[in-house]
């Protein structure tokens, strides 16, 4: 990768040093060459950072060949119909994946580059001084910074865990052979993710996590979807106590706490999905009065600033909103206000998120229990996709919709749902609660038959009729 970017030619001359090259770094340093500035990039690592490389690109092509497995296998629920298929070459199934990286990384980051000659592109891992960044012991002068190093897989102190081989999401899906079993440590959305994938690709898997599976989810959504974890014969063992891990002659083996009983569990191979830890550590933000919360995120206002002046951060390693378009936008936002004098506010009250099981869990807005807390009296309507034409026909009525509404006007609140294609799905609900619709209006508005998306249009029905005593795609 080290040659693909030559390099910072005007050091010293900066109006803006960006350090880290992933999502966060690239669309804050476009923004600002777009405003005429003279930008340092300073990356380490591989160029493009973690979503392309090792996150969102990677993992979503591998559940697309997992899912065409499944959806094989599962085609005899239509009459007449048996399906197969199987998994023949792992390793050709991760280089067919690295090449999409090589061409997306290319296409979307390191290729980009020579389009913007105001950018100087620099490797090395950079450390705030006085007066702008160092970068392997050469400074860079740059009056404004925005920081946006990404984050890692955190690893939670299990007793042992240093003694013990194990895999992050960033080393699963590059492994030579797969492994007979799995234990996946974590219930989020990326241990969720990688569980299914590896049991759709024959790997007994069992999942481990304190609370439940997608703790963020509302609590209907997590369980529908623990219940199709159970069917595809995925372990889920939640509300565990970890008590320590070690190897054993197979594998490794978890001491855990469950239900009042001490218990070992085994398996091949470890997979930490526990949660993302800021690469905040070694930049030296302490000295520069750069304060820092939970899992070392940098603490950041509504204007993406940190708390030293002229310092701002985007992206993972502010720990919060840890998706790709939040990082770009934060990113945007803070390069904008650094150039031009604070006066974009970071948005994310309306952002919708993925979690790229199968079924999607897909959600936008505020959950019952955070509009709750929120002060708001709530309504809410629950639609299981038996009730969805478009499940029936597909003769796969997994999964459901949520919907909550402030109890006397049915302003939108929230959408959440659990559905193939979720993710398509959520975007209409989000542009329904951006615009201030009622369930009335979402449930007065034309949706096709046959479609996801009529789901949402049915549950806003539900809070005035019995949506099982409606014909069909009556309003
Ligand atoms: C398995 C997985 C799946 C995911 N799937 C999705 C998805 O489907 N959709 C989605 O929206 N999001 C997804 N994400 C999240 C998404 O990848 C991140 O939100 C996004 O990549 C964050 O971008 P960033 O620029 O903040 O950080 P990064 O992309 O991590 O970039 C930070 C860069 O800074 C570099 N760096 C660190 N320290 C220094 C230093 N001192 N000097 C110079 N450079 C440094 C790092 O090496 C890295 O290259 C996924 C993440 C994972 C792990």
């Amino acid at each position: 990768m080290s040659s693909c970017c030559d390099t910072a030619s005007n050091e010293g001359a900066f109006d803006l040093a960006v350090i880290g090259a992933g999502s966060a770094g690239f669309a804050a340093a476009i923004a600002a060459a777009e405003q005429g500035a003279r930008v340092a990039l300073i990356g380490h690592g591989v160029i493009g950072g973690t979503c392309v490389n090792a996150g969102c690109v990677p993992s979503k092509t591998l559940l697309r060949a997992a899912e065409a497995l499944h959806q094989a296998r599962a085609a005899n629920r239509f009459a007449g119909i048996d399906g197969q298929a199987a998994l023949r070459d792992w390793r050709a199934l991760v280089e067919q994946k690295d090449q999409l990286v090589d061409e997306l990384r290319a296409a979307k980051y390191s290729g980009l580059l020579p389009a913007y000659n105001t950018i100087a592109y620099r490797e090395g891992r950079a450390r705030l001084v006085p007066g702008g960044v160092a970068v392997d012991g050469l400074a860079i002068g740059a009056p404004k910074i925005v920081i946006a190093t990404g984050a890692s897989a955190a690893i939670p102190g299990i007793p042992g865990i240093d003694g013990v081989p194990y895999l992050t999401s960033a080393t699963a899906m590059t492994l030579d052979a797969l492994p007979r079993s799995l234990l996946v440590v974590g219930g989020g959305y990326i241990g969720c993710e990688l569980a299914q994938l590896f049991a759709r690709l024959g790997v007994q898997v069992t999942l481990v996590c304190r609370r439940r599976l997608l703790p963020e989810a509302e609590p209907e959504i997590a369980a529908a979807l623990a219940a199709c974890f159970a069917q595809e014969g995925i372990t889920v063992r939640a509300g565990v106590e970890y008590r320590g891990v070690r190897t054993e002659a197979n594998g490794i083996a978890l001491d855990v706490r469950h239900d009042g009983r001490d218990e070992a569990i085994a398996a091949e191979r470890l997979l930490i999905a526990a949660g993302r830890r800021a690469n905040s550590d070694d930049l030296g933000l302490d000295e520069a009065g750069v304060a820092r919360g939970r899992n070392g995120g940098i603490t950041v206002d509504d204007r993406m600033r940190t708390t030293r002046p002229g310092a701002y951060a985007a992206g993972d390693v502010t720990g919060r909103d840890q998706f790709v378009y939040m990082a770009a936008h934060g990113a945007k936002v803070a390069a904008l206000n650094a150039l031009n004098g604070d006066s974009l506010v970071y948005a994310n009250a309306v952002m919708p998120a993925v979690v790229f099981t199968d079924p999607q869990a897909a959600s936008v807005g505020l959950t019952e229990a955070q509009a709750v807390a929120a002060g708001h009296t709530v309504r809410t309507s629950i639609l299981p996709l038996t009730h969805l034409p478009r499940a029936l026909a597909a003769r796969d009525t997994r999964g459901l919709v949520k919907l909550v509404a402030e109890a006397k006007s049915l302003k939108l609140l929230g959408a959440h749902l659990l559905a193939p294609e979720g993710g398509d799905t959520i975007q209409v609900a989000a542009i329904a609660i951006k615009a201030g619709m009622t369930a009335g209006d979402l449930a007065a508005t034309i949706f096709p038959y046959l479609t996801t998306a009529e789901a949402l249009k049915l549950a806003a029905l539900g809070f005035a009729k019995d949506v099982a005593k409606l014909s069909c795609c009556a309003g």
